[in-house]
């Protein structure tokens, strides 16, 4: 049984949701998994187990997928108008909102994260992606197209139909907000999903399929089967019936499931790690720039595919931006996320705890410098200090490879074309940012790094209008605005002679 929670202030909905062992959504019913198997999540602020929840595997996902396809095919989902499927999805959003200190909480406790973001961003971002998603339901078109094909006239027109059946796989950084950017435009354009939530964050997406029951989706449009990568997540890339996998997480996991989709040649989309560069210029107002770069690396524990986790500073204000960042760095109030004074809370797990340490290791053995942190604090919980490593070299793993927790590497430079190269020297082209009051040279500059989100001035602005995803090995494919709608939509050209 999961252990007692020790917050008597929580929601009474979440010590209630936590009191159960939590099933899996198939075929609009809770079910528990066919092998009976289960697993615990934990809560990373303390180590303890915070709940059990159903553990998916193949026959699981083999029995979701059949209930999306049906569901596709020749339930009531296929004949839902689109204003209809507009209105499902505001309701849901609606539904949330109602919700939303409860779904802060949930997602507080399994994440880690402190509450204070999970209320003011994670949830409030996933009723935006609904919202801005539920309008497109009615302005999905196609077009009319003149052809010139000798011998006969032509009437001819393109369709834009859903894909199908739609596998989605997501990770344990942004519960929500993944299942929100998979779930909406999929959902809008009337695919069907299967969706497996990270066995590290399961909760908040079971939460939300008793509330897409309750909005009124039909059975089997959505099914939820919590479970793990290796076992759910590669069953489900794998599977013949299923027609486009869409994945969020490591670049690593990113290839096998390419890979998996092999098969019957699924459509694939994919949004992959990072190493994102930040980029200070002396003209920058240092004030902002210096916040912004702390954030930038900081927020969520630096568990963020954005995480600007190369700074590279002009070597004129390196000592000065350094030093910023390192105060900024030690104001932190550090805690379990559920303490509303918490301004940085534990990393997810055990494992990523070990991980970041493992990163902080190799960079300070390999003569790297910490200004600030470098250590994990005492204690069960999963808590990492912020860490600030000057005196690294490019080819140190800490410069190459993704951390994925609040440790960033800082650079000095002196050339505008020399910050450009190493700024694109990475396998990854997620996200970068510029600071300078020279706005010739943002956009310049800008226009030059090779990433699928340039941020000038700011940094993590993100807007479910704004299409989000990587140049290179960061990903395929753009999530959200209207590039989200053809990763879940084929394009059908009908051509009549007249
Ligand atoms: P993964 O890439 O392993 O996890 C992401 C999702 O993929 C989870 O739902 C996971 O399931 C699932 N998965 C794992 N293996 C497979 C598989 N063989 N087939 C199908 N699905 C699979 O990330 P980790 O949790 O292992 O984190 C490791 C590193 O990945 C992090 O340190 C970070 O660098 C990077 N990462 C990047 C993210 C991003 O947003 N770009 C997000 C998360 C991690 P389950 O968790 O249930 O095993």
């Amino acid at each position: 049984m999961a252990a007692p929670i020790t917050f008597p202030q929580l929601n009474k909905h979440v010590l209630e949701f936590l009191s159960k062992p939590r099933k899996m959504l198939v075929d609009g019913q809770w079910v528990d998994a066919i092998s009976s198997k289960t697993f615990e999540t934990y809560n990373p602020a303390t180590g303890e187990v915070l709940a059990r929840v159903a553990e998916g595997d193949r026959a699981d996902i083999d029995h979701a997928v059949k209930a999306a396809r049906k569901a596709f095919e020749s339930g009531p989902w296929p004949d839902v108008s689109p204003s209809e499927r507009g209105r499902l999805l505001w309701k849901l959003s609606d539904l949330l909102e109602e919700h939303l200190e409860e779904f802060a909480e949930l997602e507080t406790l399994d994440n880690g994260k402190p509450l204070l973001f999970s209320r003011l961003v994670d949830i409030p971002t996933a009723i935006d992606v609904f919202r801005y998603m539920a309008g497109w339901a009615t302005k999905i078109e196609g077009n009319t197209i003149p052809i010139s094909a000798h011998g006969a006239k032509y009437f001819a027109y393109s369709l834009r139909e859903p894909v199908g059946v739609v596998g989605q796989i997501i990770p344990w950084n942004f519960p929500m907000i993944m299942a929100a950017w998979k779930l909406a435009p999929a959902l809008v354009v009337g695919c069907t999903v299967v969706l497996k939530p990270a066995e590290q964050t399961p909760l908040t997406a079971l939460r939300l399929g008793e509330l897409i029951l309750e909005a009124g989706f039909p059975a089997g449009v959505v099914n939820i089967v919590p479970g793990f990568g290796e076992t759910a997540g590669a069953a489900l890339a794998a599977h013949d019936d299923v027609d486009k996998i869409a994945f969020t997480g490591s670049t690593e996991v990113g290839k096998l499931i390419l890979g998996a989709a092999n098969g019957n040649l699924k459509k694939v989309s994919l949004e992959l790690g990072g190493k994102s560069p930040n980029i200070v210029f002396a003209d920058a107002d240092l004030q902002t720039a210096i916040q912004g770069s702390a954030n930038a690396i900081f927020f969520n524990q630096g568990q963020c595919c954005t995480a600007g986790s190369r700074l590279f500073v002009h070597k004129s204000i390196f000592d000065q931006v350094i030093d910023g960042v390192a105060q900024a760095a030690k104001k932190f109030t550090i805690g379990p996320g559920i303490d509303p004074a918490t301004n940085l809370g534990p990393v997810v797990s055990r494992e990523q705890l070990d991980r970041v340490c493992g990163y902080m290791e190799s960079g300070l053995n390999q003569g790297a410098r910490a200004v600030v942190g470098g250590h994990k604090l005492p204690g069960d919980g999963y808590f990492v200090e912020p860490t600030v490593l000057v005196d690294v070299k490019p080819e140190m793993k800490v410069v190459r490879e993704e951390i994925f927790g609040p440790v960033v590497t800082a650079i000095p430079f002196s050339e505008p074309e020399e910050v450009v190269a190493s700024a694109n020297r990475s396998v990854y082209g997620l996200a970068a940012a510029v600071w300078t009051r020279d706005i010739s040279k943002a956009h310049l500059i800008a226009g030059k790094l090779r990433a699928g989100t340039v941020w000038i001035n700011c940094y993590n602005v993100f807007d479910p209008a704004l299409p989000f995803g990587g140049y290179k090995q960061s990903g395929w494919g753009r999530e959200m605005g209207h590039a989200a709608l053809e990763l879940y939509t084929e394009t059908k050209a009908v051509c009549a002679q007249l």
